[in-house]
């Protein structure tokens, strides 16, 4: 099959993502062989592609397929294996697997289990033409979903419903979302959902013009935005997607006493005001119930990705868009062209 390695972690701009041949994986027990029909490009398989996630042991092994929000049909099943069988549409998010009987995972909140297994960081991922996911970890697609429109829901969708879900919502509760890109502009779509006034802060202007198509009150980072937000009396909640501790700070402040601040990127909180009893809570992925919630929202209530398109070829010119800040919302790679 077709796929894009990384061999050696390097600055995107010298293309380190080699297309080429490599083995068809075999799916064991309990695994699956999906055809990929759509791979969304991710800011984070940037940053292990570039190398600023090594000090975490990100990628674990060379060399590695990057990518996490895949959509496809089931090639071929493992022994064992009766919950989809051949041509059902499925997808995989970044969770590939998870051990099942830490606390964690007995909770309902597997994204944190410490054996984990993450697509396209431990394991192989999507940035190729089939990918082997678990049994436990797909999730069925329903038909009228196109996969270019279902795959970014598994990384931006999943990301962005899972700060939502931290956050104060409904009508007359003002949300700001700071950074919007592909978890950004969906963050902006689920705040509209449940009513709340949305207010996208990026210092693009393609970006301030997609959050006010999205229909969010588009806020000029490049001119002084707390001052913009507290002018309206502060914010009742924050979602940080930018990885910047100013804006992490910003966010901060531009909140209410008692609101909440959910940081979805790195970002330090240096000057923090205690006694304005804020809280600061950060967020991964969700879980697999919040992950169905996200399809199932897709369908009934149209909460799809803004979506641009790219044969695999062309992964390191699309990476380089991301980088450079060109891409609109999201990105997809369509490995069969
Ligand atoms: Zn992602
Ligand atoms: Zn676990």
């Amino acid at each position: 099959m077709k796929a894009a390695q990384l061999h050696k972690v390097g600055k995107i701009e010298t293309r380190p993502l080699q297309v080429e041949e490599v083995e068809l994986p075999v799916p064991r027990r309990g695994q699956i062989l999906v055809k990929i029909e759509a791979a969304g490009i991710c800011r984070s398989n940037l940053h292990m592609v570039e190398g600023e996630w090594v000090h975490m042991g990100v990628p674990a092994k060379y060399p590695i397929i990057p990518g996490h929000e895949i959509a496809g049909r089931v090639a071929e099943v493992g022994e064992g294996v009766t919950s989809v069988k051949k041509d059902d549409k499925i997808g995989v998010s970044p969770l590939w697997t998870s051990c099942g009987s830490c606390e964690y995972c007995l909770t309902g909140r597997e994204q944190l289990c410490w054996k984990r297994d993450i697509t396209g960081e431990t394991v192989d991922g999507g940035f190729a033409q089939y990918i082997l996911a678990n049994d436990g970890h797909i999730y069925p697609l329903p038909a009228e979903l196109d996969p270019v429109d279902a795959a970014p829901l598994f990384c931006p969708g999943v990301t962005a419903y899972g700060a939502i879900k931290k956050v104060p919502l409904g009508p007359g509760k003002k949300l700001a979302v700071f950074g919007v890109g592909g978890v950004g502009h969906m963050a902006i779509k689920y705040g509209k959902l449940y009513g709340s006034d949305v207010y996208a802060v990026t210092r693009s202007d393609l970006h301030l013009a997609l959050s006010e198509e999205l229909g969010a009150t588009p806020v000029d980072a490049k001119k002084d935005p707390v001052a913009q937000l507290n002018r309206l009396g502060g914010v009742d909640a924050s979602i940080v997607f930018a990885p910047s501790s100013d804006v992490a700070m910003q966010a901060v402040r531009a909140t209410k006493r008692d609101g909440t601040i959910v940081l979805g990127a790195w970002g330090g909180v240096p000057d923090f005001p205690f006694y304005d009893e804020k809280k600061v809570v950060g967020t991964l992925m969700g879980s697999r119930q919040v992950m169905r919630e996200v399809i199932s929202l897709a369908v009934s209530h149209k909460m799809l990705p803004v979506t641009e398109t790219h044969p695999l070829d062309e992964v390191n010119k699309a990476m380089q868009e991301l980088k450079k800040g060109e891409v609109k919302a999201r990105a997809v790679l369509k490995p069969w062209g």
